[in-house]
């Protein structure tokens, strides 16, 4: 299997384009296993380091580069941003990018990529290299709201009691109106 040959090169995120530059109009299919590079969301939530992502593209090949598409699937974990609790749940990105040859990068090219543009990630010699696609598009995936379920009620601000587990959680400085009576008798009583 490819996926192995894949694996066993140093960098695992690049894929051999060679044969499918040479002809264009031609495509390659890629789907590949690949541990998850750093930097995708932070110490409170993301896409882990080392974790599994799959990556199913078709690789189109053009005068000028290869367009690819195709979908990267991971798991986004952390913690609720209002319980705390653990959240491990899929996330499944569909992108498209264009990988131009590192010459049409340079400025004296007919016409200049600009890196900063989405979507683009020149060719590094003969490999296509996904490692800042992945990045980039499971980054911008990640959700926006952390939460465990939409309706989290998160903690008791006053003794961190989980309020998804218990009902009608209170702290009231004011007793019950009923019990007052009462309980001024039994202050009474006790002085
Ligand atoms: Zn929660
Ligand atoms: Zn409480």
């Amino acid at each position: 299997m490819q996926t192995k040959k894949w694996r066993q090169m140093k960098n695992e995120y690049k894929v051999p384009v060679a044969a499918l530059l040479r002809n264009p109009g031609s495509r390659q299919e890629a789907n590949f296993e690949v541990k998850a590079p750093s930097g995708i969301g932070d110490s409170f939530y993301g896409v882990k380091e080392g974790s599994p992502v799959g990556l199913k593209a078709v690789l189109f090949s053009m005068r000028s580069g290869l367009e690819v598409k195709g979908e990267i699937s991971a798991t986004e974990e952390g913690k609720c941003s209002r319980c705390l609790k653990d959240i491990k749940r899929p996330v499944k990105v569909e992108f498209s990018a264009f990988m131009p040859f590192e010459k049409e990068m340079e400025e004296d090219s007919p016409m200049p990529y600009d890196l900063d543009e989405d979507g683009i990630y020149p060719l590094s010699g003969d490999f296509a290299d996904f490692e800042g696609l992945i990045r980039d598009e499971l980054a911008l995936q990640l959700s926006m709201v952390r939460l465990c379920k939409p309706d989290c009620k998160g903690l008791c601000p006053e003794c961190g009691a989980d309020l998804n587990e218990v009902e009608n959680h209170s702290h009231e400085k004011q007793p019950d109106p009923r019990f007052r009576k009462l309980a001024d008798l039994k202050e009474r009583m006790t002085k």
